[in-house]
């Protein structure tokens, strides 16, 4: 993160209750001016206080959001990139995997349409346009939706739930976004009417009960609660995506396998619509 990061006050807060059940959560590590909670009802983890949206907003436009991680030095060869480049065709794989166990063995992707929400640079997209999917983005940083454009990539500046656009998609992918949006129900119910009927929907997201997690508390790297305001675990993942009408039909954990490799405490999930 730039030294220019923007500094909240419990001014720039809201109280928000389970998006599942409603419930209010206990809390379980107080962070000021953010709190993390547990839902009571269904074990859903989430931060209230939490940034109310023109603070979340304020938080995205930075120039510097996406260059402190993974994208700080986007050179072909840095060890960052090359493991970009293994998790994209990794996951890819497994993507075209789950499609041809639907649609009879065509794993071919060529004029297939390929929605990444929260899509960044658009690294992913470019990686998918070049297997041959017709692909399109929606991206809240304006700076980096700015640079998806320049490569010839359809991009919405915006939220999902908001952006102008028409089904249906053979694939549906969030990279390490469902954490960060206000409402992933909302979200996961946008994705069902947009997805094909044999679609498949493909979602990265921090482990909350991953080792990493468990061990460290409140000083696990991935909790930051400033963004990621949604924490997840195999179990009430599956419970979301049911409520919107989804199936599980992979989850992908191990840190050896391509589709997220290295990674200890991130989840990697398949879905189908039921
Ligand atoms: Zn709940």
């Amino acid at each position: 993160m730039s030294d220019s990061a923007p500094v909240f006050s419990a001014a720039d807060t809201e109280q928000v209750t389970c998006c599942l059940c409603g419930d209010a959560g206990a809390l379980l590590y107080d962070l000021p001016p953010y709190g993390m909670r547990r839902c009571a009802c269904c074990t859903l983890v989430f931060v209230s206080p939490r940034l109310r949206a023109e603070a979340l907003s304020r938080f995205y436009d930075q120039v510097g959001y996406f260059e402190g991680g993974v994208y700080g030095d986007r050179s072909r060869w840095s060890p960052a990139m090359a493991l970009q480049r293994v998790w994209t065709s990794g996951r890819l794989n497994r993507i075209a995997k789950a499609g041809s166990s639907t649609r009879k063995g065509d794993r071919c992707a060529a004029g297939q349409r390929l929605l990444e929400f929260g899509s960044g640079y658009g690294l992913f997209l470019a990686a998918a346009r070049d297997r041959g999917y017709d692909v399109q983005g929606v991206e809240l940083s304006r700076p980096a939706a700015q640079v998806t454009a320049k490569q010839g990539i359809a991009v919405h500046c915006g939220q999902l739930v908001d952006a102008p656009l028409s089904g249906p998609y053979d694939v549906i992918c969030g990279w390490d976004t469902l954490e960060h949006v206000p409402d992933p129900l909302a979200v996961l119910h946008r994705i069902h009417e947009l997805i094909a009927g044999d679609g498949t929907v493909a979602i990265s997201t921090p482990y909350f009960s991953s080792l990493p997690s468990r061990l460290l508390r409140e000083r696990w790297w991935t909790l930051k609660p400033t963004e990621h305001i949604w924490h997840y675990t195999p179990y009430t993942l599956r419970l979301l995506a049911a409520r919107a009408g989804f199936t599980v039909i992979d989850v992908i954990r191990s840190p050896l396998a391509p589709a997220n490799l290295t990674r200890l405490d991130s989840l990697v999930v398949l879905l189908r619509p039921a």
